[in-house]
């Protein structure tokens, strides 16, 4: 079998053959290129070992020489070719122990987590596929390679990683893996929060994000995010809804565009329902405030998973103002853009529009056209220029103690008054109805 490799792969895998080594383009790359897809980042493995890599490149990068990764640079790309190797044993289901190389192409793909990652391919040699990874990629299906119990207890990201590939591929996993998966979900709180948060987080970006069910229905999700099994157990009765809170959620998933902040928005914008949840007398179940119950618990998740500030706070906002609780207006959109900033606002839209779609008939009915008049008012308010925020404003606080007023706290609460009232009524954002507003006497000769 022929594959369509880059040059500069090519040209690795040549100069470490001529100097007497094998090599191969392995893993990930091997999956993708097969599949159509364009590989992330292409990974090279041989025989040859780091210091013998090395010698080989005029320009490396030591990136993980214990491991036996060097990185080769050409141009500006860089590519990983690592040593043959064993993983030793396994203290603690996270890191190995100790890693031996091997001049065995086999040893280094058994190491590897699922057959269609355990693949090889040179120019020379073409396809290696010693565990059926191509028949598992042609039936669509995610299979350990080896005994998929043992692949767990060695490293237990492994469970999270088969979701997150069928997730990516839109494959099934095959049963004994997933029945190994079931049985061993709680090794998964062995391992770090950052190896979780890449690995969820490369789900929720993927063509199937409402693959999340997936690892709820494994027991996944119990172990690291017990919130989304509430969601999948808390019913929805009124005039929008008709999904639990859990199936409403896996739709609006699928609505809203694979940019990280908007998907993990939608992940977690109805986080606190299940606490919020109040019946009627005649049934009617209703959420009052569970948006701002919502965020403090994505703050919280998300600060677990050591999501870095700007996605911290960027969703919790995001996941604060979900409901739009802002009134359908141009001064409600100019408040909603002076809470949420000019970056997150037109998120907060994407936001709206998949919350609804992601709700019954009804609900889309009455809330995908108010969406609309809030489009059209933001495009207005943009074309307009209006201020929306303090460094916006006519006035600022030299301003206020050029008029006289003494410097301190109070000066921050009149320049917000201002700009309030700015918010509603844009026309007033001049220096002298500012000031006036302000009680301070209007000098038209201040500079
Ligand atoms: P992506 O497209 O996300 O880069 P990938 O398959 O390349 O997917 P990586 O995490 O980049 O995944 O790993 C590269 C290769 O290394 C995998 O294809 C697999 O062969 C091997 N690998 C990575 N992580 C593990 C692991 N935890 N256990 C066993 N093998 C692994
Ligand atoms: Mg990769």
């Amino acid at each position: 079998m022929r594959m369509e490799i880059p040059a500069h792969v090519a040209f690795i895998i040549d100069t470490l053959e001529r100097a007497g080594f094998e090599a191969y383009a392995v893993g990930g790359c091997v999956r993708d290129a097969i599949l159509g897809r364009e590989p992330e980042d292409w990974d090279i493995t041989t025989s040859a070992r780091p210091g013998q890599v090395k010698r080989l490149f005029r320009r490396t990068v030591d990136t993980g020489i214990k491991h036996g990764t060097v990185t080769v640079l050409l141009k500006t790309c860089g590519y990983e070719v690592t040593t043959y190797r064993i993983d030793g044993e396994y203290e603690d289901a996270r890191h190995p122990k100790e890693v031996a190389f091997t001049a065995s192409l086999t040893e280094d793909l058994k190491r590897r987590d699922f057959t269609i990652n355990a693949m090889a391919y040179s120019p020379k040699a073409g396809l290696i596929d010693e565990f059926e990874g191509m028949e598992d990629l042609r039936r669509g299906i995610i299979r350990a390679v080896g005994d998929a119990g043992e692949r767990f207890t060695e490293d237990a990201l492994r469970i999270l990683r088969a979701v997150r590939f069928s997730a990516q591929l839109g494959f099934a996993i095959e049963e004994e893996t997933a029945a190994a998966i079931r049985k061993m979900a709680g090794r998964l709180s062995l391992i770090s929060r950052e190896r979780i948060q890449v690995e969820l987080d490369k789900l929720l970006r993927s063509d199937h994000p409402e693959s999340i069910k997936r690892a709820y229905e494994l027991g996944i999700t119990a172990v690291l995010m017990p919130e989304f099994d509430r969601i999948m157990e808390t019913p929805q009765r009124n005039r929008y809804h008709d999904l639990s809170v859990g199936e409403h959620t896996l739709k609006a998933l699928r609505y809203v565009r694979a940019d990280h902040l908007l998907r993990w928005t939608m992940l977690l914008h109805d986080f606190g329902k299940p606490k919020a949840s109040l019946m009627d007398s005649d049934g009617t179940i209703h959420f009052h405030g569970h948006a701002r119950i919502s965020a403090e618990l994505a703050r919280e998740i998300l600060k677990g998973l050591k999501f870095d500030n700007a996605t911290l706070e960027a969703v919790t906002k995001l996941v604060y103002y979900h409901d739009f609780p802002f009134p359908v207006s141009k001064a409600g959109v100019r408040k909603a853009l002076n809470r949420l900033g000019e970056e997150l606002f037109p998120l907060l839209l994407e936001v709206c529009e998949a919350d609804s779609r992601g709700k019954n008939q009804y609900a889309q009915e009455t809330y995908l056209p108010k969406l609309l008049m809030i489009q059209r008012y933001y495009r207005e308010i943009k074309e307009a220029g209006d201020c929306v925020s303090l460094k916006d404003l006519a006035i600022n606080g030299r301003d206020l103690i050029a008029a006289g007023m003494k410097p301190g706290k109070e000066l921050g609460n009149v320049l917000e008054r201002c700009l309030e009232e700015v918010l509603e009524h844009p026309e007033k954002n001049t220096r002298e109805s500012l000031l006036e507003l302000a009680g301070l006497h209007f000098d038209a000769h201040l500079p």
